[in-house]
């Protein structure tokens, strides 16, 4: 049950709606894109993009994923806390052996970007007596995290021989899989394939090999390989304009407000700090329990709309810590308590996190990851 029906105290403010059935969804609808033999990870790295770790990752591998992605190793602990099983990829880089013993305990399993790495992995699990599934990064041009492209083949032979250290993949990520010009996504094809040519030219049985993010499996089935690691399109946002269309996603996210306050002010009255915005006639404004410290960018001031009975109105003055106005004078009769959809749709009207991205001058990933803990989750 949602909000809009509830009598929960929780809902009386503000929250986050998430929609299981939308991720299902759009799980299966990925599971089609892709061949038997390539698997799915569910990125849910920060929260799951905001949406709640744990129940996406529930949600999602019931669904059919396979794998789980996380940046850090407490996001993984929060999995594993939580009873799920599955194999977890710790997506990001750890230097310390106190990190290598945290890993271990909670049966993640890491991402290893050079031999500098490899050897603090090797040496910890040895004086631990535990061998870890392990996972090498290649940069094929992010120049983020990884060992160059030319130097794969060295990496995954030192990494061989190491103790304790079972290779479970290779992989690499994509800068550009977004952009509908896909020179630089093939150049970093050609540089991966290049690199896997050495490493089997070495005489190296391949591991599992995976490249994509969402962008990537939407728009080439020749970057799939042994397994996707699907983010944004598991939220049901597409990662650019071009992909639309390419598979049929439905967004989870939904973010929506009480009316707290209504009263008319006379044209020329100001609005909230700063007087960002003065009334030019005489309307009516409503006061909405919703502001910046929950994750509404105060960017957005004098840009926003929101949707109340199905319809359109504009956000006015500078968007606050708890709270935001809103010009109401269209809607005859408005009542506090009444629901506020600032994000998600109401009747045939919708707002998505692309139009704050766009708007903002962001993407939507980021706007996805800003609401804070203090608006409550709530499945529907
Ligand atoms: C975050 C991340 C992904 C998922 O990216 P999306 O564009 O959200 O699908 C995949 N791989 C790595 C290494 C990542 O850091």
């Amino acid at each position: 049950m949602g909000c809009e029906s509830s009598t929960d105290w929780l809902c009386q403010r503000a929250w986050v709606e998430i929609d299981l059935n939308a991720l299902t969804h759009n799980v299966r609808q990925l599971k089609r894109q892709l061949a038997a033999k390539t698997q799915l990870m569910a990125v849910v790295k920060a929260d799951a993009y905001g949406h709640g770790a744990v129940s996406v990752a529930q949600t999602a591998l019931n669904a059919g994923a396979n794998w789980l992605g996380v940046a850090t190793i407490p996001e993984g602990i929060e999995l594993r806390a939580a009873g799920i099983q599955a194999p977890i990829l710790l997506l990001g880089a750890v230097h310390s052996p106190e990190q290598v013993r945290a890993i271990a305990y909670w049966q993640l399993q890491p991402t290893i970007c050079n031999s500098k790495q490899a050897l603090i992995f090797a040496e910890t699990l040895k004086e631990m007596g535990q061998t870890l599934p392990v996972h090498l990064k290649l940069d094929t041009g992010m120049s983020r995290l990884g060992t160059m492209w030319q130097d794969a083949a060295e990496f995954v032979q030192l990494v061989r021989h190491l103790p304790n250290l079972d290779i479970q993949s290779i992989y690499s990520h994509l800068a550009t899989a977004d952009s509908p010009d896909t020179r630089v996504m093939e150049q970093q094809h050609q540089r991966f394939q290049q690199a896997i040519r050495t490493i089997e030219a070495a005489g190296i049985p391949l591991p599992k090999l995976h490249f994509a993010n969402s962008a990537a499996t939407l728009v080439d089935s020749a970057l799939h390989y042994d397994l996707v690691r699907v983010g944004l399109a598991t939220y049901g946002l597409y990662p650019a304009p071009h992909c639309q269309g390419l598979i049929d996603l439905k967004p989870v996210m939904g973010v929506k407000a009480r009316v707290t306050q209504v009263k008319d002010i006379p044209a020329g009255t100001g609005v909230s700090y700063g007087y960002q915005y003065i009334a030019d006639r005489d309307l009516r404004l409503a006061v909405i329990g919703i502001g910046y410290a929950d994750g509404v960018p105060r960017n957005l001031s004098n840009k926003l709309q929101v949707l109340i009975r199905g319809q359109r109105v504009p956000q006015v003055g500078a968007i606050t810590m708890d709270q935001m106005m809103l010009d109401v004078s269209s809607i005859p009769d408005l009542q506090v308590g009444e629901v506020v959809t600032l994000l998600g749709t109401d009747g045939n009207q919708s707002i998505s996190a692309d139009d704050w991205a766009e708007t903002l001058g962001t993407i939507s990933w980021e706007i996805l990851c800003s609401f804070k803990h203090r608006l409550p989750r709530v499945a529907v």
